[in-house]
Parts: C-alpha cells; sequence; structure tokens
C-alpha cells in the first residue's frame, strides 16, 4: 500500500529550487501537489485584484509543469487547515511537506495543521525555501531582532552563505488515481466585466520559465546599469523580479546564486537584503499592515479622509504629473517603479493627509508583487511610522523628484501624454507646512 506525500504549495511556485517536492520526491512514494485558496481562516488577507491575476496564472504554468513531468496540481479552496486535513483523510497521505511562510496568521493556520496531522500519526515536515535566511537566525548580539537595516544586512552577510539552489526535478512519481480538483476557471481570479486587465496581459508573462529567463536576461544586460539607473523610472534597469519573488516562481537562493560572482552586483543583492529585512520585520512584528511600527505616530492627528483626493490619487489625476504617471502605470501594468512608489506614497501621506494605510490598501489590490510584508513595511517607510524609516519630516517634492529622476520626461509622457496641464489639486508648499505641523503632535508624544 503506498502512502502518498502531499506537497503543499503557497508562495512557492516553482518546481526548481522547492525543498518541499524534493523532499516529497525523495520520499519515494507517490507525490500529489496540492493548492488551496484560503479566503477564509481567520486573518489571512484575500489578494488584491492583480495578485488574484497573477495567481491564475502562475497556478496554470505549474500545472502544466508538474503535468509534463507525472505529477498533477490540485486545487481546493476553502480555510486551509480544514481544507489539508480533509485532503490527507480521502487520500490517506502519510505525509505532508511544505515550504514556510512568516506572516502571524499564515504561521498560525500551520503550526496548528502541524500538531494536529502529527497526532493523527502523519509525517509533516517544513522547508526554508522564501528567504535566503529564517527570521530568528539573523539576531543582533544581544540575541533580539533587527530594526535597521544596515546591521541587519551587514548580520546577514556574515553568516554561512545561501545554500545552492536545489535541481529541478525531471520526472515526479505521481498519483496512480486523479483525486478530485476544482477547475481553476471556476475561482474567478480573472477579471470580468471589466476586463481591465489588458495591461496586465501585454505587461507580464507569469510562470516559472518566464521568471527564469527574466533573471537571466536582467543579469547579463541590465545589471551594469544598475546602480547608475536604478531610480530612473524610464532607464528600464531593474530586474523587475519582484512579481516572480512574491509567488516564489524564482526562488531567492537561485537569484543570489546566479548574481552574487557577477561584478556589480552588490547594490541589487542588497535590495533583495531588503526584501528579507521586510519580511524580517515582519515576522517580529505581524500587525505590520494595521499598527504603526513606531507607536508614537498612533498619535498623528489625520484629518478626515477628503475622498474625492483620494479617488484623485488612486485615478492619476492629481495635477501633479509624476505622481499621476505613477498611479497610472500602477492601474494599467500592476506595478510601478521604486522611486515612484516612494513618491505616490510620499505624497498621499505627507500632501494629502491621508493614512498611510489607504494607501497600502489601494496598492494591495492593484500591485501584481504586493505582498504582506514589503507593501505595509515600505508604506510605513514612507509614513515614517516603520523600521530604519524616512524621517517624517523628509517630505518629497513630486516636482524636484522629477527634474532629478526624470529630467527629460520620458516616464511621465509615456503615461500621462495625453493629460490636459491641469492645477495640482492641492497646494505642494502649504500642504507640506500642514503636515510639518501636525508631525509636532507625534514629536511632543513620549
Ligand atoms: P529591483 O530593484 O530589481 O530589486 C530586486 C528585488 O529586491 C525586487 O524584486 C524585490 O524583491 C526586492 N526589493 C527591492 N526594493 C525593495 C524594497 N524597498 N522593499 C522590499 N523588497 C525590495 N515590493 C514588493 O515586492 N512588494 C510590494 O508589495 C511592495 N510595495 C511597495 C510599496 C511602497 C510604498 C514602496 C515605496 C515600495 C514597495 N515595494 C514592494 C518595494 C519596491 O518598490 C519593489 O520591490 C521594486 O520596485 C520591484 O521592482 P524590481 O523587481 O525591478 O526591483
Amino acid at each position: 500500500m503506498s502512502s502518498p506525500t502531499i506537497v503543499w504549495f503557497r508562495d512557492d511556485l516553482r518546481i526548481a529550487d522547492n525543498p518541499a517536492l524534493t523532499a516529497a520526491i525523495d520520499r519515494g512514494e507517490p507525490v500529489i501537489a496540492l493548492f488551496v485558496l484560503d479566503e477564509e481562516s481567520a486573518g489571512i488577507r484575500p489578494h488584491g485584484g492583480a495578485a488574484r491575476w497573477w495567481l491564475h496564472h502562475s497556478l496554470t504554468s505549474l500545472g502544466e509543469r508538474l503535468r509534463e513531468r507525472g505529477a498533477t496540481l490540485v486545487l481546493r479552496r476553502g480555510p486551509a487547515g480544514r481544507v489539508v486535513r480533509e485532503a490527507v483523510q480521502e487520500l490517506d497521505a502519510g505525509a505532508v511537506f511544505w515550504n514556510r511562510r512568516y506572516g502571524g496568521a499564515e504561521r498560525e493556520v500551520d503550526a496548528a495543521l502541524k500538531s494536529t496531522l502529527r497526532a493523527d500519526g502523519r509525517e509533516v515536515r517544513s522547508f526554508a525555501a522564501s528567504l535566503l535566511h529564517e527570521p530568528w537566525t539573523v539576531t543582533t548580539g544581544s540575541g533580539t531582532h533587527y530594526s535597521v537595516f544596515t546591521p541587519f544586512w551587514r548580520a546577514c552577510l556574515a553568516l554561512p552563505s545561501p545554500r545552492a539552489p536545489l535541481a529541478e526535478p525531471q520526472t515526479i512519481d505521481g498519483a496512480r488515481t486523479s483525486p478530485a480538483s476544482d477547475d481553476l476557471d471556476d475561482w474567478g481570479l480573472l477579471p470580468s466585466r471589466p476586463d481591465w486587465a489588458a495591461g496586465l496581459r501585454e505587461t507580464w508573462e507569469p510562470g516559472e520559465p518566464a521568471a527564469r529567463r527574466r533573471l537571466r536576461t536582467f543579469l547579463h544586460e541590465d545589471l551594469a546599469a544598475y546602480d547608475r539607473a536604478r531610480d530612473e523610472p524610464s532607464a528600464g534597469a531593474t530586474s523587475l523580479l519582484s512579481p516572480r519573488l512574491r509567488w516564489g516562481e524564482i526562488s531567492p537562493f537561485t537569484v543570489w546564486a546566479e548574481a552574487v560572482d557577477t561584478d556589480g552586483a552588490g547594490g541589487f543583492l542588497s535590495e533583495i537584503g531588503w526584501r528579507e529585512f521586510a519580511w524580517h520585520t515582519l515576522f517580529h512584528f505581524p500587525d505590520l499592515a494595521t499598527k504603526n511600527l513606531r507607536r508614537e505616530f498612533d498619535a498623528f492627528p489625520w484629518p478626515r479622509v477628503e475622498s474625492a483626493h483620494l479617488e484623485a490619487w488612486q485615478r492619476g489625476d492629481t495635477g501633479v504629473r509624476l505622481v499621476d504617471a505613477g498611479m497610472r502605470e500602477l492601474w494599467r501594468t500592476g506595478f510601478m517603479h521604486n522611486r515612484v512608489r516612494m513618491v505616490t506614497a510620499s505624497f498621499l501621506i505627507k500632501n494629502l493627509m491621508i493614512d498611510w494605510r489607504r494607501g497600502e490598501e489601494w496598492f494591495w489590490d492593484t500591485l501584481v508583487d504586493a505582498d504582506g510584508a514589503s507593501n505595509p513595511f515600505n508604506w510605513q517607510w514612507v509614513a515614517g511610522s516603520g523600521a530604519d524609516a524616512a524621517p517624517y519630516f523628509r517630505i518629497f517634492n513630486p516636482e524636484l523628484q522629477a527634474k532629478k529622476f526624470d529630467p527629460q520626461g520620458l516616464y511621465v509622457t509615456q503615461w500621462t501624454g495625453d493629460q490636459l496641464a491641469q492645477e495640482p489639486i492641492v497646494d505642494l508648499g502649504e500642504t507640506r507646512k500642514a503636515a510639518l505641523a501636525a508631525y509636532d503632535v507625534v514629536k511632543r508624544t513620549p
């Protein structure tokens, strides 16, 4: 009698360098790949619209790759704890393997499941796959976690080098019979009525093979210009790996291994370090998306949200061209260049005086790379309330930022070319003063 191994895929939609999958194959019993769409477990944040689009296509690609090697991807929907338990019973699985997640609610689901399944006599193993360093392994001299990036990254670099990526399996011994699976189309992850995803389709090719190609192209063609041009939104000098890393179509170990010996990769790898730092922060502060990390910011006197201002920002209709260009790029492609993310976020928080959480929610819904750590982490960074954050009083001036990083206006013209000259919806100088005055309340909070 066989006792199949279930590999529960989550944020790791790849077969190369997938330790849970490799260990399942090594266990020598039939392998069943399972993905659960969980929008019900307490505290699990449902995916935003752009993320759902990506997920649909990434699952399609993963399903094909598994099928080509002999295994099927089983799709189920519901609270993951219950759904995985039921699948284990139904398939009489002897073991369940997965790669770890680091969000608070996700860890609770996984820990509860692990103990229930083990109590039931099943083997359960979890693996490190999504971060170069497990968050609890990077500690200060006094054993606590880091709250400043530079020493954090220095400590990471002093640890043993990240392991080499695992080879891609060529064949997988799948289940003898096909377990029941939902039909991906029935999940309704793709937008319809209206279908707003045309720009996403034009911009992206989700899936592991495209992620690998993108890494290679970036390293061979763009890396040399990265340090010089990464802040210029029209330069196309960055890797565009963020959605691929977010969905685990490529592992950070693969990125590390392929980049580390390339000349001049240090700046790029330290950005991978920021990703690690965001997850490190979330691990130690699970409420990152809802609570100020620096609690003195709880005293910030946010005015009532001007919904017309929030909508103008979301639509890219503020009359501030760099902001509008960024917000239109986001709406069209599900992506925005990092420098412009900082500028648009600063404008929302400090010129429109709208709570960073409203902006974080919009990005959550519209970014293809939205993740539970990087998104709130960076919003809090801009707000000044986060870990190693930009001080609140450093307010980006979008016009100066445009002069400096888009001097020929290539980026703003690309995204706002047809926009008629329009007065900004707020006066940049006046709102800056008002934001600084409001910040005085935070400064006075002990
Ligand atoms: P590259 O410059 O090529 O960097 C390589 C990789 O490093 C990225 O793919 C990403 O995984 C990581 N990285 C780079 N910068 C950061 C950073 N500041 N924080 C964390 N990781 C980083 N990134 C996300 O992946 N998901 C998000 O939801 C997200 N939300 C953001 C919200 C705001 C307000 C801001 C200012 C930034 C946000 N970022 C987020 C970080 C950053 O903008 C993107 O990772 C980057 O623009 C992705 O482009 P790239 O892959 O070409 O980056």
